[in-house]
């Protein structure tokens, strides 16, 4: 079966209100197994609404319609349904009452509009709505299903949880789960990344999405399967497929900062900082872990450098990360140092040391220096050098 989620209300189009129901019916969907090909928005429009409920059911079987079940003039889903579907909107007097005790049990005379309410497109199933006064509903119709939700997340969770989960399991038999592992890589090119894991990224089941974020990759593994286990072993067959293709360079389930705040705390090392330039990257990446902050001796916040040329920036980077080392009396030293000959095509050398007891490794790699996100490549590259360190002790 394969789904779609249409979420209503002008106030979601605006970004006034954040759509949170489709993230939550998304992950519940992926907990039963059920294919989720889009999510879409739409405003407060009879018209639009029901032209995007016939769009999804032209390529969707199940589409789930969160929003716009309220009284008032604008909630007009059970309309665009009826609509779409090409059904009139059948009036039922028992919802009718419900909808009068409800407002009886606030000590409320119930207004004429909520009598729009007890309206259900014909042969719609009703699903009665004890935390609210809009029931939902579920068409089966020729060309796929569509279940109808209001939009207020209580309620619209309470009804997911109570009606539609078990009407989809046992009545419709979607018994299978879909898992999600995330794995972190770092220290390759995004192109290279993509290059050697073309094919895992282009199979439907398991699947393989890859997305970049400063110079670090989130891999992310999903596997459909009948039962919890063999989602679990489709995603460990791609995990040993992607460890034997990317080596030292895949993580794991830990992100760079968290794998060396934890091999600082299990090698039991200590570390100085010296940073070339203000914004101390270095200092933020490793203060984002309380454990990696226990193993800082010390850090040098030196930007007044001016390095003329690369070799005089690596220098700089060789010499700051001996001097913390030797004044903090720490494990290692390790320096960031910017060159700063920044050539025509915004790009600049960005220098890495790291001092220890057996002497200095150097790193050095150009960055485009007009990047916002600069310094969090140039931490990324340092990091990565201290984790492959650790890692060999
Ligand atoms: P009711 O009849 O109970 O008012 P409804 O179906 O008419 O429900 P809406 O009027 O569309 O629901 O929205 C009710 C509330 O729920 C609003 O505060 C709205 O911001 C919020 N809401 C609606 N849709 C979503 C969504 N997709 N994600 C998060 N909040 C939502």
């Amino acid at each position: 079966m394969n789904a779609e989620i249409l979420a209503i209300g002008s106030e979601l189009l605006l970004g006034e209100t954040i759509d949170t129901n489709s993230a939550y019916l998304a992950q519940q969907l992926a907990a039963i197994g059920i294919n989720l090909f889009r999510k879409s928005v739409v405003g407060d429009n009879e018209e639009r609404i029901a032209a995007a409920i016939s769009e999804a059911l032209g390529r969707a079987d199940l589409l789930i319609c969160t929003g716009g079940l309220g009284p008032t003039v604008d909630d007009v889903t059970r309309e665009a349904v009826a609509r779409a579907l090409q059904r009139p909107l059948i009036f039922h007097q028992h919802l009718l009452d419900q909808i009068e005790a409800r407002f009886r049990a606030f000590g409320r005379p119930m207004p004429q509009s909520n009598r729009r309410q007890a309206h259900v497109p014909e042969g719609a199933r009703i699903v009665e709505n004890p935390r609210g006064t809009a029931p939902a509903f579920i068409v089966e119709d020729a060309r796929g299903t569509v279940v109808v939700l209001p939009g207020v997340p209580s309620e619209m969770r309470y009804l997911w949880e109570n009606a539609i989960l078990p009407y989809l399991r046992d009545e419709r038999g979607e018994t299978g789960v879909i898992l999600v592992r995330t794995l972190h890589a770092v220290g390759l090119g995004e192109s290279v990344i993509g290059e050697l894991l073309a094919d895992l990224m282009t199979q439907t089941n398991p699947t393989l999405g890859i997305s970049a974020k400063r110079a670090q990759y989130e891999l992310r593994i999903g596997a459909r399967a009948n039962s919890r286990a063999d989602a679990e072993a489709m995603i460990a067959g791609v995990e040993a497929t992607i460890r034997e293709r990317l080596g030292a360079n895949l993580l794991g389930a830990e992100r760079l900062d968290q794998t060396v705040a934890r091999l600082l705390r299990e090698r039991g090392k200590t570390i100085a900082l010296h940073e070339g330039v203000a914004a101390a990257p270095l200092y933020h990446a490793l203060s984002a872990q309380k454990d990696a902050l226990a193993a800082l001796r010390g850090v040098i916040i030196h930007p007044a450098d001016i390095p003329t040329d690369d070799e005089a920036a690596q220098s700089l980077a060789r010499t700051g990360a001996v001097a913390v080392r030797h004044q903090w009396r720490a494990d290692v030293g390790l320096a960031l140092q910017p060159s700063s000959v920044i050539a025509a095509d915004g790009f600049a050398t960005m220098c890495v040391a790291l001092a220890h007891d057996g002497g200095v490794n150097e790193w050095r790699r150009r960055f485009d220096m007009r990047s916002e996100d600069v310094w969090d490549f140039a931490g990324t590259m340092a990091f990565d050098a201290l984790r492959q360190y650790l890692a060999a002790l």
